[in-house]
C-alpha cells in the first residue's frame, strides 16, 4: 500500500492543511498526518488538542487518513510506519527555500523517503496557522479559513 507521511505543527489545522490531504489521497492510498509533538517553537494547542480537531476536520471513516504525533527525527518515524513519502504543501516562494532544505536533509539521512510537494489551492494560498492565530487574537474573523470545529475552539483559547 502506498502511503505518505504528512508532518507537520498544525496548530490549529487549516482549510489549507485540509487541501493538501485531499490532494494527497488523490495520489496515495493512505495518508498518515503526523503531529509534530516537540516542536521548536511553542504551540497554542496540545497535541491532543490538535489531534482531536484534525479528527473533527477530516473524514476518517473509509481507513484511508491515520493521524498520529512524533517526535525525533521524521525519517525514523517513517521507517517506522514503512512509509517512503513524505507529503507537504507549497505555498509562495518563501516556503520554497526552507522545503527544499528539509526535504534534501530528509533525503540524506534516508536516500530511501522522498517528499513529495501538493500546491496550495489559490482560496487558501496566503492561509497558515501563525496568520490565522494572530488575526484571531486581535478579534479578526477567521472562520472561512479554518474547518468548523476549530474557530470556535480558537477563540475560546485566546478568551475571544
Ligand atoms: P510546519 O511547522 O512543519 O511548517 P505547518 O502545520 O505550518 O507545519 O505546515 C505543514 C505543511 O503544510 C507544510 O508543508 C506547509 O507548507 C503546508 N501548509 C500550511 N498551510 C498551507 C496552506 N494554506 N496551503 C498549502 N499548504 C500549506
Amino acid at each position: 500500500m502506498s502511503t505518505a507521511i504528512y508532518p507537520g505543527s498544525f496548530d490549529p489545522i487549516t482549510n489549507g492543511h485540509v487541501g493538501i490531504i485531499r490532494g494527497g489521497l488523490v495520489v496515495f492510498e493512505k495518508v498518515v498526518i503526523a503531529v509534530l509533538g516537540n516542536p521548536r517553537k511553542d504551540t497554542l494547542f496540545s497535541v491532543e488538542e490538535r489531534i482531536d480537531m484534525i479528527r473533527d476536520s477530516i473524514d476518517m471513516s473509509d481507513g484511508r487518513v491515520e493521524v498520529d504525533s512524533f517526535d525525533g527525527l521524521l525519517v525514523d518515524y517513517c521507517r517506522q510506519k514503512g512509509a517512503r513519502v513524505v507529503l507537504r504543501g507549497l505555498r509562495a516562494v518563501a516556503d520554497f527555500e526552507y522545503e527544499l532544505q528539509m526535504a534534501n536533509m530528509n533525503r540524506h539521512l534516508h536516500p530511501g523517503v522522498e517528499t513529495v510537494f501538493i500546491m496550495a489551492n489559490d482560496a487558501y494560498f496566503y492561509v497558515s496557522s501563525n496568520l490565522v492565530k494572530e488575526a484571531a487574537k486581535l478579534g479578526g474573523e477567521v472562520s472561512k479559513l479554518v474547518p468548523a470545529s476549530v474557530a470556535p475552539r480558537l477563540y475560546a483559547k485566546l478568551g475571544r
